[in-house]
């Protein structure tokens, strides 16, 4: 991990009280950093919709907002959210393989940018609920790619999937969409995986859905509005796991899109992205105290207070297939000086099952005591609202959002 002093110098700024038994701090100058960096290269015609539900923490929806980020959602819960925080409803996009009427009306009733179809039932529903509103509903066919792209952590397409249309269905989807009378057909989406660390296999699904696009528009005649890519853009949560080469991608986007024919081709379409993990992952931090030491068969183990149901995925039951250690430190508060040492743990949470395991295996370098924090860096992503707070009915941990000062650049 790059910036591990950093942030946990921005850590130690803060004034953790030792009542807190768990909590999650999230930096909104480290989000503003990724959203910066990202947006550096992108070509400008390229929009961001935040995928919320890697943290749909209100505070950090409207610190995106502020910045121009449009919105993911993906229920009409998250809808509402993300209305009430000012998200422009023009830089909303919906998609979900189990719309409710519920979430169909909310999107219809809202005017959101777009609404992805990712089955013919749903194309009739769409078009019935806009009718019953009394409205015209943009949607955008989301395909599942015929092609299975590799590089992937996640995959959610390429294969038989419940997400999107099968590519060879969309001719029909397509023509579905022109017949109803409430519907209005602006273009495509594919999100086909997660946690994507590969610049290349992000850009063959860029490279894919231009080409896709092109190819329909060429054979019906008509501009394609909107194009969107998906997100899944990774971060590296594990030793030896590289950053994603942000270098690599732009001088793919650049290829793709600095052409006069490209211009030519899409001259008045919108083209958005929608990143969640790659925006808050690193900018959250997740700590937790520790509340016994003890020794068994020769195994030293640490016992926090807080455990897989404040942050499933960092003890790894939401995606990965092997459980690997986080990036972990141990944090001091009280004012007390830690000593170098060398001692090598497991680290468990509270909980009443073996699943409960934070880490396996970890050596840490500092003296250990009672009292003392563990901090799991890589927590601002897929952890507070992705776990099961409520199994075994513990206390929640606190949840801190720490704001931005203008004119603070990260280092
Ligand atoms: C989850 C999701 C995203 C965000 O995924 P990340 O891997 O966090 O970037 C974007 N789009 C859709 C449709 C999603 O389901």
């Amino acid at each position: 991990m790059e910036n591990r002093d950093y942030i946990k110098s921005l850590i130690y700024q803060q004034n953790i009280s030792q009542d807190i038994s768990s909590c999650y701090l999230y930096f909104e100058a480290l989000i503003r950093s990724n959203l910066l960096k990202l947006k550096s290269i992108l070509p400008e015609q390229f929009e961001i919709f935040y995928a919320i539900k890697a943290n749909p923490h209100k505070e950090i929806i409207s610190f995106l907002n502020h910045f121009g980020c449009g919105a993911d959602v993906a229920s009409y819960g998250e809808l509402e959210t993300v209305i009430r925080e000012g998200t422009d409803p023009g830089k909303i996009s919906f998609a979900g393989p189990g719309k409710t009427d519920e979430d169909i009306k909310a999107a219809v009733r809202n005017n959101i940018c777009s609404l992805s179809v990712e089955s013919p039932e749903e194309i009739e529903k769409i078009n019935d609920i806009a009718g019953q509103l009394r409205k015209k509903q943009n949607v955008a066919i989301r395909v599942n790619p015929q092609k299975n792209f590799s590089g992937y952590g996640m995959k959610m397409g390429g294969y038989p999937s419940p997400f999107g249309i099968d590519e060879d269905k969309c001719p029909y989807a397509l023509k579905k969409i022109s017949e109803s009378e409430h519907l209005e057909f602006t273009g495509f989406h594919a999100h086909v995986g997660s946690q994507i660390l590969d610049a290349d296999a992000i850009g063959s699904v860029f490279r894919y859905l231009l080409e896709y696009a092109l190819a329909v528009q060429n054979q019906y005649h008509f501009e394609i509005q909107y194009i969107n890519f998906g997100g899944g853009f990774g971060i590296p949560y594990y030793e030896k796991q590289k950053p994603l080469d942000l270098k690599r991608l732009q001088d793919i986007l650049k290829e793709l899109t600095d052409t006069d024919e490209f211009l030519k081709n899409f001259p008045k379409t919108r083209f958005i992205i929608e990143p969640g993990r790659f925006l808050v992952a690193d900018a959250g931090v997740y700590l937790s105290k520790i509340l016994y030491i003890k020794e068994s068969r020769g195994k030293k183990f640490i016992v926090i207070e807080g455990g897989m149901h404040h942050n499933l995925s960092a003890f790894g039951h939401l995606g990965q297939v092997i459980r690997r250690n986080y990036h972990i430190d141990v944090l001091r508060f009280d004012g007390q000086v830690k000593e170098t040492t060398s001692d090598t743990f497991d680290i468990v949470g509270s909980l009443c099952t073996p699943l409960d395991k934070l880490a396996e295996h970890i050596e840490l370098t500092d003296d250990v005591r009672i009292g003392d924090y563990i901090c799991v860096y890589n927590s601002g992503a897929y952890g507070y609202t992705a776990s099961p707070l409520f199994f075994l009915n513990h206390p929640l941990p606190k949840v801190n959002v720490i704001k931005w000062k203008k004119d603070q650049d990260v280092i």
